[in-house]
């Protein structure tokens, strides 16, 4: 199976927001320098993000990514703080419908296929109007994908709240679901953003396939399901194609910072990287027993600091001296002094990637995120699970029960606060401890299959995206015969 796809052309319509605009400029980056594929991003667009302002602006491989930039205008009505992001995110699509055929329409050379990211299903009518071959693009994992796309026959099946279920729920061939680590848009049923999620997963399926940033060692039985588990085909009877893992490897500089210069004192493996996300806001009360159990656990840290009411930090923080006596109120007085020998902390953003190949991290408490678990996985690093909202508990009990790469807390911390005790002693199994060890030992293993999917010899992933490129090619020629 050839790896270059000469003269294809492939639109990619990303949603609002960076965490949507990341994913897809990095498939775009695959699809072009492995696959030697023109791509158009079709970017909607809010002016609400300086950062998403900037990833747009950054140069495109070799020419053959062209960014078209589809701005929504005035889109304040939509903007209701009762509403929730995914109910929005998805008003929003509906509202750049227009915008985004009218992209395709103006384009010299039209896309041979459109790719849609996981709010983009909406442009769904758009590509059966100029006849492209379609897929989605989830940029997440296969598990989570397989319960978005069986949630409509578990909505059949099951009354009543889904978190109130004494039984996990059952998807077939897959791992099964406890109720409380169902994703946000299941929490509850009677909200606009479960209808919306019900909606999607309905037409994930219409598509031709589905993309995953996943591979095939880390989920072998969920992929293994799609395959060939008769219930979950019956469901999805298109193929699920694992791609990834796609992460980052050059970081947007957004603050220029000399924490590397600490990280390069420390010894290997000894520092614990804290950080969740880039929205995770945690509760005042949370922040305060975080710190407490960093500093009871006395290992290295360096966590990246957002303030639990606003979510952003005091100018003081940006400009202070370490070791002063200024300390944000949301830390414990004093704070800062007794740890500067063993921590450092980050205001608002980190250069997570850098940070988490620095050879003295040794663990990563995180939101697990799915590009933070990614990232974390292909650094070789273990972490500590902490999952705050989305898709977040399903990657925790993954990493914990599936792969055993992660620890976590006895209770979720979305349901109650983990106290410092418990974080302290997490922190120093993680880094010191033999389970800490042996989830290090594992991880590196991932890494190297990580890798190993990517390889143009003959990795999964690599061969799946083949497979993707060569039915879009197959069904341009067909349609050139016609
Ligand atoms: N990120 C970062 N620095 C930060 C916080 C986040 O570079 O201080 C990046 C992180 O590396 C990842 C992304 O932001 O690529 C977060 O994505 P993820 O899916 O983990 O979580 P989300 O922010 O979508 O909840």
């Amino acid at each position: 199976m050839s790896g270059s796809s000469d003269n294809l052309h492939i639109a990619i319509l990303s949603s609002p927001g960076v965490g949507h605009l990341i994913p897809v400029q990095l498939l775009a980056e695959r699809l072009v320098t492995k696959h030697n594929v023109k791509t158009t991003i079709l970017a909607v667009t809010t002016s609400s993000s300086p950062l998403e302002s900037r990833l747009l602006k950054l140069p495109t491989e070799e020419g053959l990514v062209e960014t078209v930039e589809l701005p929504l205008g005035d889109i304040s009505r939509l903007m209701n703080p009762s509403i929730q992001v995914a109910t929005t995110l998805c008003m929003m699509l509906r509202e750049a419908l227009p915008l985004i055929r009218s992209a395709i329409a103006s384009m010299d050379r039209k896309p041979d296929a459109l790719i849609v990211d996981l709010f983009g299903t909406e442009a769904l009518p758009i590509a059966l109007e100029y006849k492209l071959p379609k897929y989605v693009y989830v940029p997440s994992n296969a598990w989570y994908t397989a319960l978005t796309v069986y949630c409509p026959v578990l909505d059949g099946e099951i009354k009543g709240q889904y978190v109130d279920e004494q039984d996990c729920l059952k998807i077939p061939g897959c791992k099964p679901v406890r109720p409380l680590d169902v994703v946000d848009p299941m929490l509850n049923r009677d909200d606009q953003q479960y209808v919306e999620y019900l909606r999607r997963g309905k037409e994930y399926t219409l598509f031709d396939g589905i993309l995953l940033n996943s591979w095939e060692d880390l989920e072998s039985k969920s992929l293994e399901a799609f395959r060939e588990n008769e219930a979950l085909r019956s469901v999805m009877t298109n193929p699920v194609y694992p791609i990834g893992p796609l992460t980052r490897t050059i970081e947007p500089n957004v603050l220029e910072n000399g924490f590397m210069a600490w990280l390069d004192k420390q010894p290997n493996q000894s520092v614990l990287f804290v950080s969740f996300g880039s929205g995770g806001v945690l509760s005042t009360e949370q922040m305060t027993e975080l710190a407490w159990g960093l500093e009871m656990s006395q290992q290295q840290f360096i966590w990246v600091v957002r303030s639990p009411t606003c979510g952003r930090v005091d100018d003081a923080f940006f400009t202070r001296d370490y070791g002063s006596e200024w300390s944000p109120s949301f830390l414990p007085p004093g704070f800062l002094t007794r740890t500067q020998n063993i921590g450092v902390l980050v205001p608002l953003w980190g250069q997570q990637v850098k940070i988490l190949n620095h050879p003295s991290i040794g663990g990563f408490l995180s939101h697990c995120g799915w590009n933070s678990t990614l990232e974390s996985i292909v650094s070789g690093v273990p972490m500590i699970a902490w999952p705050l909202y989305a898709e977040q508990k399903l990657n925790a009990a993954m990493l914990t029960e599936e792969l055993g790469v992660a620890l976590r807390p006895e209770d979720l911390p979305t349901r109650k606060v983990v106290g410092r005790e418990e974080i302290e002693k997490l922190v120093r199994k993680l880094i010191q401890g033999e389970d800490g060890k042996v989830m290090r030992d594992k991880v590196k293993r991932l890494k190297i299959s990580a890798t190993s999917a990517l390889s143009e010899l003959s990795g999964s992933s690599y061969k799946s995206m083949c497979q993707i490129l060569s039915n879009i090619s197959n069904k341009r020629s067909a349609r050139m015969m016609k």
